[in-house]
């Protein structure tokens, strides 16, 4: 077991004063990282991403898990300074990058397999999500994800049609992946307490997305479709698409079903026969 000093030792000596523009909100219980890191899956040949990790506490765990290396990216160069102390303990294992996640290119550093496995600071998670899923090519670089979101992200990420919570991350999230819920893990248990509950979620990314569809064209009629989620599909995309009513119906889809009400099928079906205007 390696020999670091407690986390909350590690936050006070590098000052690390929870930013909250940087969606700080550290996880400081060892267990609880080390169940996160176990919760991912085997890790002993996997490469792991990690956004965010802070003052290292599921770094440690990452690593002391067995992975073959972690490439961290990090905004805040308070927490760099303290994460080299975790390079030293483990030579040649963690990679740091310090900038942000949204514009910092890992892949170089990255071989397969690729786990990529983050308590992610909130402001850029669904942001950081849609990219990973809605990669050009398939199979991505990576083969799971294990992340952390506010508990109402990841009720949105696993819904299933009919329900409130089904919108563009469910469709998105189940076309190319197996998703679903590791555990919630309640506000008290990071450091500052965030307003919200939080919920792990694991995606296992699938070989060939459940069925076909242009991811462009599938993300263009899911979100024209979404943002009018009240209307009827035929008033939601009769702007975008040319004969709307017979594509539909062409297809088997009500035209006068909503948006919430559609199959992931349904909306690859859709994507595929679908003309824009
Ligand atoms: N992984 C740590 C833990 O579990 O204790 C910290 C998690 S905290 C919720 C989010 C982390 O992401 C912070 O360390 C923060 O500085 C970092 N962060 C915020 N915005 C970022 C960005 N755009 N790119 C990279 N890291 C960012």
């Amino acid at each position: 077991m390696e020999k670091l000093p407690p986390l909350k030792d590690v936050i006070s000596r590098h000052q690390l004063r929870a930013k909250k523009s940087l969606g700080q909100n550290f996880l400081l219980d060892l267990n609880l990282t080390s169940k996160i890191a176990r919760y991912a899956g085997n890790l002993d040949q996997f490469d792991i991403l990690e956004i965010g990790p802070g003052p290292g506490g599921l770094t440690r765990s990452l690593l002391n898990e067995g992975a073959r290396k972690v490439v961290a990216i990090e905004k805040d160069s308070r927490c760099i300074e303290a994460l080299e102390e975790i390079q030293a303990t483990f030579p040649g294992r963690l990679k740091l990058l310090q900038g942000d996640a949204l514009s910092t290119n890992a892949s170089e550093h990255l071989a397969d397999p690729v786990r990529i496995i983050a308590n992610l600071p909130y402001n850029i998670g669904t942001e950081l999500l849609v990219r990973w899923l809605t990669s050009k090519t398939w199979p991505s670089f990576w083969q799971s994800m294990t992340l952390m979101f506010q508990k109402e992200v990841a009720n949105r990420i696993v819904a299933s049609p009919g329900s409130k919570a089904y919108g563009r991350l469910s469709v998105m999230s189940q076309w190319r992946c197996d998703t679903k819920i590791a555990f919630n893990v309640p506000a008290t248990a990071f450091t500052p307490p965030p307003k919200v509950e939080s919920t792990l979620v694991h995606f296992e990314a699938l070989k060939e997305p459940k069925f076909p569809a242009e991811v462009e064209v599938l993300e263009f009629v899911v979100s024209k479709a979404f943002n009018q989620r009240r209307k009827m599909l035929r008033g939601a995309l009769k702007g975008y698409f040319q004969n709307v009513e017979e594509g539909l119906v062409s297809i088997g889809v009500l035209p006068t079903k909503r948006a919430e009400d559609i199959t992931v099928q349904e909306y690859c079906a859709m994507s595929q026969i679908l003309i824009r205007k």
